[in-house]
C-alpha cells in the first residue's frame, strides 16, 4: 500500500517511533529513522527494519531541539530516498514537578522537542508534498493533548500545542492530497512511562507492578496498556485513501481515558 512513499518518523528509535515506522516499513515505505541511543543498537534496528520488511531505510541523527538540524534531516531524507511523502511527528519527552519547581530549562526543552520541532518540520518538508499532492503528516500528540493531568505543565501545553497545529496545518491543505491529524495516545509501556511507574514505585514504596497498576487505574478505564503496534496500525490506516478526508482530527486511542 505504501510503496513509493517514504516516511520520515522523529523519535523512531524507541518506543511509540519505532512501533510506528516499522508498521509503515510493513506496509512498504521506505524510512527515515531518528532519534537518540547506542549506535550500535540503532544500526541494528535500521538493518532489521531493512531486511524484515524489504525496504530501505536510513538513519538521521538530527536532534528535535534544533531547528537547523531539523531542515537538515528533510534534506537528508529527500536527498538519499528522492522524496518525503509521510512525517510523523513523534519524537517527545516528559518532566514531572509542580510549576513553582519546575525548571526553566525543562520547560524549553519539552516545548521544543514536543511541539516547535512539528512547526520546524513541516515547514520543510510539506512544499514537496504540495508538490506531488500527496502527504501525510501525523502528529502524536496525547490523551494530555485534549485533558491535562497535574505536575505536568509543559508536557500538557505543546501536547494541547499540537493539537492546534494539527488543526491549522489540515485547514491549509484542505483543498490538495495533504493530510494532517493528530494520534493521542493513552498510556503505552514504552522508557518514557516506565521512568514515571519507576518514580511512583520508590516514592510510595511500592513494588513496579503495583505502580503499574495504580498508574492505569486512576485514568485508563481499560486497564490495559495501548501497544506501539496498535498505534503503528492507526497511522498506516491515516497513510490509506480511506482517510483522505480525515483531517485536522485528534483520534484518542487511549483505553477510554477521554471518554470519562
Ligand atoms: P520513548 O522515550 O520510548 O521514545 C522517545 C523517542 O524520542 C526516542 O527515540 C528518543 O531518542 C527520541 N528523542 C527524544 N529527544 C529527542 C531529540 N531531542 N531529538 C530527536 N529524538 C529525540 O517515548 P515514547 O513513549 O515512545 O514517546 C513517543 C511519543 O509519544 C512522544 O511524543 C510522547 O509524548 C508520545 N506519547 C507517549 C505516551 C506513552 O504513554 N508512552 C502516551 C501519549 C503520547
Amino acid at each position: 500500500m505504501l510503496k513509493n512513499k517514504v516516511a520520515i518518523v522523529t523519535g523512531s528509535t524507541s518506543g511509540i517511533g519505532l512501533g510506528i515506522a516499522r508498521a509503515l516499513a510493513g506496509a512498504g515505505a521506505d524510512i527515515v529513522m531518528n532519534g537518540f541511543g547506542d549506535s550500535g543498537e540503532i544500526e541494528k534496528l535500521r538493518t532489521g527494519i531493512e531486511s524484515e520488511c524489504m525496504v530501505r531505510a536510513v538513519y538521521s541523527p538530527a536532534d528535535m531541539s534544533k531547528p537547523a538540524e531539523i531542515e537538515k534531516m528533510v534534506q537528508h531524507a529527500t536527498s538519499e530516498l528522492g522524496h518525503v511523502d509521510i512525517l510523523v511527528n513523534n519524537a517527545g519527552i516528559q518532566h514531572v514537578a509542580p510549576i513553582q519547581n519546575f525548571p526553566p530549562e525543562k520547560w524549553d526543552a519539552v516545548i521544543a522537542i514536543n511541539l516547535s520541532s512539528s512547526f520546524h518540520a513541516t515547514r520543510a518538508a510539506l512544499p514537496q508534498m504540495l508538490d506531488r499532492n500527496w502527504g501525510r503528516i501525523i502528529n502524536i500528540a496525547s490523551a494530555h493533548g485534549l485533558v491535562a493531568s497535574a505536575e505536568k505543565v509543559a508536557y500538557v501545553a505543546s501536547k494541547h500545542g499540537l493539537v492546534g497545529l494539527t488543526k491549522v496545518v489540515a485547514l491549509e491543505t484542505a483543498k490538495t492530497g495533504v493530510t494532517c491529524n493528530a494520534i493521542c495516545p493513552g498510556w503505552v509501556l514504552t522508557p518514557l512511562v516506565q521512568k514515571q511507574i519507576d518514580a511512583r514505585a520508590a516514592n510510595e514504596g511500592i513494588s513496579v507492578e503495583k505502580a503499574k497498576l495504580e498508574l492505569l487505574g486512576e485514568k485508563q478505564p481499560s486497564l490495559e496498556f495501548v501497544t506501539p503496534e496498535q498505534l503503528g496500525g492507526v497511522a498506516v490506516f491515516l497513510c490509506s485513501d480511506a482517510a483522505a478526508q480525515i483531517r485536522g482530527q485528534s483520534i484518542g486511542v487511549d483505553g477510554g481515558w477521554t471518554a470519562q
